[in-house]
């Protein structure tokens, strides 16, 4: 499959296709990967570009490209994207249960003309066997798996049907290169990705993570919170922050709260109808409003630059949904501040949650909260240990953007701490929990 453009560069062609002068990153060596023909594993944060990695190909490769995306959104906004480049409508197409059954007929002429060169499909309709079959029937130039961590459960994201992948491209029977690409792989979650799709040969490109503009700072959570975030807000005026809360109602309390202090704010999360969600997103990114409330749901594909806080009232339940969430501050490099509200509390809230999951599902997720209680709690660089999560290693001593490096905290001798702590543990013969304990040495409980 191997095949240099003739006569016209990549750069050219990136230049008189999308207008872009040069590659971002590892853009090139990716897209030169595949073009080559072998699977490509990629792995960079959020705004680095990765779709131009399938998409440039895409549109020079023979045959279709076929590209697995598991929001419905994002692909409408990719496929738009690419017809606004090219000039026509077959260039691209989505394949999903959004579509009638008109519009899947008009898919499927195009693809069979060859006129289609970006084909993007959810997975369960990858997985439907009327579509295996017609895949069958048409010239594929490769597969791309976007936000690939979809795969592993140890992800944030995780989506079982993104397991039947590999199986199911092989029964589709056709010896094209994959190209995986993700933002958040811990090095758990990409062998486990390289493994379910069987990509272990495949080339890889990892970029760093570190976000040098970004300020990390946890802060301890205490009934002040609320008024503390008031006061940091109003610090900003005129600036864009989002503040992130675990629990729907949670977003709506807040939300009000703040308007009554006169910050202009409004709240975001999937309970609420999507007429109103859209019109707060976009007063959000029109800048009517300064604050958007919300939970997790708000900002997956959201892309507005100029994000200046990340403030989280509750902590995460997992250090990559911090750093996503935190990683929407200051993608246009400029200032970006990320400030964490902790308490153990939260934490045992999470756990409780928990139980109401399956035993698997419940051991993840407690590891998972245990690595944020470790980064919450510790005095190491808030960098370090973010990078640390994600394979990566930071050689500074000092970031000097983050709380621990620039307000060290007063370290004290804790010996005797220590051995208290476990003669205490080992007297109730382990069987307590940390609240237990801390109960009975402070003699508010006895053993
Ligand atoms: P990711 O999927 O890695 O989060 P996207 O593919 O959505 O990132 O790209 C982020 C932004 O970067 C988009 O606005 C895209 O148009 C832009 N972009 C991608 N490649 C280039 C490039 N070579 N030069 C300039 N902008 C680029
Ligand atoms: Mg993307
Ligand atoms: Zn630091």
């Amino acid at each position: 499959m191997s095949k240099k453009i003739e006569n016209t560069s990549l750069n050219e062609l990136l230049k008189k296709i999308f207008g872009f002068d040069s590659f971002k990153g590892n853009q090139e060596a990716i897209i030169q990967s595949l073009l080559d023909g072998h699977d490509t594993f990629v792995i960079m944060p959020t705004g680095g570009g990765k779709s131009m990695c399938y998409q440039l190909p895409a549109l020079i490769n023979k045959g279709t490209a076929i590209i697995i995306s598991p929001l419905i959104a994002l692909m409408k906004n990719q496929v738009d994207a690419i017809r606004n480049f090219g000039a026509e409508k077959g260039i691209a197409h989505v394949l999903n249960s959004s579509l009638g059954k008109m519009e899947i007929a008009e898919v499927r002429k195009d693809l069979l003309s060859g006129k289609t060169k970006l084909l993007y499909v959810a997975p369960e309709s990858l997985t439907k066997e009327e579509n295996v079959q017609f895949f069958k029937e048409i010239d594929i130039s490769f597969f791309a798996i976007d936000e690939a961590h979809c795969i592993s459960e140890w992800g944030h994201d995780f989506r079982p049907e993104y397991r039947r992948l590999r199986p199911i491209i092989e029964s589709i029977g056709k010896r094209v290169p994959i190209i995986a690409l993700t933002a958040t792989a811990t090095p758990k979650v990409q062998q486990g990705i390289q493994k379910n799709l069987n990509i272990q040969d495949a080339n890889l490109f990892i970029s760093s993570f570190n976000r040098p503009n970004l300020y990390y700072e946890v802060r301890p959570k205490g009934e002040d919170a609320i008024k503390d975030i008031i006061k940091y807000i109003k610090s900003q005026p005129g600036k864009s922050g989002i503040v992130y809360c675990l629990s729907r109602k949670k977003v709506e309390e807040l939300a009000e709260t703040l308007q009554v202090n006169g910050i202009k704010a409004l709240p975001y999360h999937a309970g609420l109808d999507s007429q109103t969600r859209v019109m707060n997103q976009d007063k959000f990114l029109m800048e009517e409003i300064d604050v958007i409330v919300a939970t997790i749901a708000f900002g997956m594909g959201i892309d507005k630059p100029d994000v200046r806080y990340v403030i989280h009232h509750d902590i995460p339940k997992s250090l990559e949904g911090y750093y996503q969430e935190t990683g929407r501050a200051g993608r246009d490099d400029g200032e970006g501040n990320c400030i964490a509200f902790y308490s153990y509390d939260d934490i045992q809230k999470l756990e409780k949650f928990n139980k109401n999951k399956q035993v698997a599902e419940q051991e993840i997720a407690s590891q998972l909260l245990l690595e944020t209680v470790a980064f919450a709690e510790s005095s190491v660089c808030r960098r370090k240990q973010l990078l640390h999560y994600f394979g990566e290693v930071y050689h500074e001593d000092n970031c000097g953007s983050c709380d621990n490096c620039t307000h060290p905290k007063t370290k004290f001798e804790g010996m005797e701490a220590v051995e208290l702590v476990l003669e205490t543990v080992l007297a109730v013969k382990q069987l307590f929990k940390a609240k237990h304990i801390i109960g009975v040495i402070t003699g508010k409980l006895s053993a």
